[in-house]
């Protein structure tokens, strides 16, 4: 059955709503006709660049304007890089995604030093991952030509809930820069976060932005937020299991031939908690002790769990091929020095205010 590209908010609530056997079922059961049920992706998350990030995310830890005790660190070299990706390749990853806290990519060495990592890691034959913010189309295409995998831009929530998270940045800037990844051959990885607030409806209006771009993204991590002190988000609630659950397998019936990412939040679910997750639909992990900077399970851990469950870490380059690295002193693109006008919403967000603010008492 072709996949469907026009699903509508009503459409994805009454799936979300539906009695949870139900639900699991039938995500089950599309998740059988699109992948091995058995086979789960393995990532492990490296942050190459730590804290000190402009932007006001309501949810992040590494925003500069909020107090929390994150310790940052400038842009770690190549060889750091390189050392952490064998160690994760030898724990069982198949991908290393790097994230930099950054509002968007700016080209210089920084950007060149992004560049020799991604294919650094890619002649490790792992698959590469960057999420370093909003990128042009030039800059989409050198990552592509240095060998990158795929691209995480996370549109967070839906269009209406991004307003009460963040006022830095737009969210038709975070569908522009997928549309400039998707211009190229890296893959396009995007999910969200639930348990900030936001209603079933934002939830579902989440799945609606993904699930109508055409392509749908080949990734999607559904994170749960994990509230950390000094963020706008501190008090938030965590959400419950039963909303993972469905948040999952609402996303797997509407994209069916997506990785769903279980991301961060993990350590708040029990062993039981995530096989239910597997089983309606997730067929993706972040391994490693943490998710940027939040806490995560050990990768021993994790591999303790496949085994009671019987699953088994997908193979690299599985899914698509692997992609050629062109050295740099072969590339056919240049550094445009590129200083593109990315929006900057600037409305009142009082949370982030208060927050703010607190820092400032605190300081
Ligand atoms: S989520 Fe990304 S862009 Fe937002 S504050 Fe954190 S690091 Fe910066």
């Amino acid at each position: 059955m072709a996949t469907k590209h026009d699903w509508t908010k009503e459409e994805i609530l009454e799936i979300y709503n539906k009695p949870l056997m139900e639900l699991l079922y039938e995500a089950a059961t599309i998740h059988r006709q699109h992948h091995d049920p058995n086979t789960v992706q393995v990532s492990t998350l490296l942050s190459i660049k730590t804290g000190g990030c402009p932007e006001d995310c309501g949810y992040c830890p590494q925003a500069a304007r909020y107090h929390t005790d994150l310790e940052g660190n400038d842009l770690m070299s190549v060889n750091q890089v390189k050392a952490q990706a064998l160690r994760a390749k030898a724990a069982g990853s198949s991908r290393v995604c790097m994230g930099a806290a950054w509002r968007n990519v700016k080209d210089g060495d920084e950007f060149d030093d992004v560049l020799e990592m991604v294919r650094t890691i890619n002649k490790l034959e792992m698959e590469v991952c960057c999420t370093l913010g909003m990128l042009t189309e030039n800059q989409a295409q050198r990552l592509a030509e240095a060998g990158l995998y795929a691209y995480n831009h996370n549109l967070d929530t839906s269009e209406d809930y991004y307003k009460e998270v963040i006022s830095t940045r737009g969210f038709d800037d975070r569908l522009k820069t997928i549309d400039n990844v998707r211009k190229t051959n890296v893959t396009v990885c995007s999910g969200g976060i639930i348990g900030m607030g936001e209603s079933a409806e934002d939830r579902a209006g989440m799945l609606v932005a993904l699930s109508t771009l055409n392509p749908q993204p080949e990734s999607v991590p559904i994170n749960a937020l994990v509230p950390v002190e000094g963020t706008p988000m501190e008090e938030q609630e965590p959400v419950s299991i039963w909303e993972m659950v469905r948040m999952v397998a609402t996303a797997r019936i509407v994209m069916p031939e997506t990785q769903v990412r279980l991301s961060a939040g993990r350590t708040q679910m029990s062993r039981e908690g995530q096989a239910m997750c597997f089983f309606a639909g997730a067929n993706s992990i972040f391994a490693g002790d943490k998710l940027l900077t939040t806490p995560n399970p050990d990768i021993n851990e994790d591999m303790e769990m496949f085994k009671a469950l019987g699953l088994n870490p997908q193979k690299a380059f599985e899914k698509k091929e692997q992609p050629k690295s062109i050295d740099a002193e072969h590339s056919q693109f240049q550094n445009l020095g590129e200083k593109p006008k990315w929006s900057r919403p600037g409305h009142k967000i009082e949370r982030n205010l208060q927050a703010q603010e607190k820092r400032k008492t605190k300081a």
